[in-house]
Formats: C-alpha cells, sequence, structure tokens
C-alpha cells in the first residue's frame, strides 16, 4: 500500500534517517537551488523525500531533479498559540503533488489563505532559512 502522507506536526525534517553520506547530494543540490528525489534504478520507484533503500529492497538508486510545478492537493493552515505569537506568525503547509508522481509535505507561502484551494499550481522551490538552514517550500508560480 502506498498511503498519501498526512500532516502530523509542524516539524519539517528531511531524509532524517537515512546516512548522511548517502543524502549529500540531496542538500548540494538544495544550495543550488534544485530540488533532487532518488530513483530506483531497479524498479523506477521515484522517491521523495530520498531514500536510500527502495520498498523493492534494491539499494541501486540515481538522484534525480524534480520538476518545481506541484498541484496542492491537501494544506492545513496552523494558527500558533498566543503564547507563542510573538516569535511565530500562523502558516500554512501543504502536500503537494508533483508532475513526476511524488508527493512533497513542506510549506506553502506567498498565498493569502483565502486564496488557497486544493488542485491549484504551486512552485516547490529550494530555499535557504536566515539561519542558513536548507530546506524546500512551496510558493506562488510566476
Ligand atoms: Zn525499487
Amino acid at each position: 500500500m502506498s498511503a498519501m502522507p498526512t500532516i502530523r506536526s509542524r516539524e519539517m525534517r528531511v531524509a532524517h534517517d537515512i546516512p548522511i553520506s548517502k543524502t549529500l547530494p540531496f542538500w548540494e543540490g538544495l544550495k543550488q537551488g534544485k530540488i533532487l528525489a532518488t530513483k530506483c534504478k531497479k524498479c523506477g520507484k521515484l522517491h521523495f523525500p530520498p531514500v536510500a533503500d527502495c520498498s523493492c529492497l534494491s539499494s541501486d538508486m540515481e538522484w534525480i531533479e524534480l520538476s518545481n510545478e506541484a498541484t496542492i492537493e491537501t494544506f492545513t493552515h496552523v494558527v500558533v498559540r498566543p503564547a507563542t505569537f510573538q516569535h511565530e506568525k500562523p502558516y500554512t503547509v501543504a502536500i503537494g503533488r508533483l508532475k513526476e508522481g511524488v508527493r512533497v509535505l513542506a510549506w506553502l507561502t506567498n498565498f493569502k489563505p483565502s486564496e488557497i484551494k486544493v488542485g491549484m499550481k504551486a512552485k516547490l522551490v529550494a530555499k535557504q532559512t536566515p539561519q542558513g538552514q536548507l530546506t524546500y517550500e512551496f510558493t506562488r508560480p510566476e
């Protein structure tokens, strides 16, 4: 069964269960503004976030650059509790489906909450936070 990812928490961790050596191309890609996924050379399955081992038990993976075009499938507006409001604004987390068929869970930015609808297009972009952390998010297409 290939379950659709669900939005459980605000925490966004990427590829946290893979040895760093195997995810290095992913982080290098983000630095260059590319979003990379792993593709199994044996069965052709595309994985995002990247994985080191495929569900078919093969570890023979290649890196593929994903398109930036996503269709939003589901989203949630997260309104932060008043106690932390000074530090955090409300934000939106969404799952978008890319042309390649993989689903990506990421923040959705640069839209007004009233504009956000299931089925709308968004652009997946690599991003560096002011703290220097590499990440990715959905944003408004040009
Ligand atoms: Zn496979």
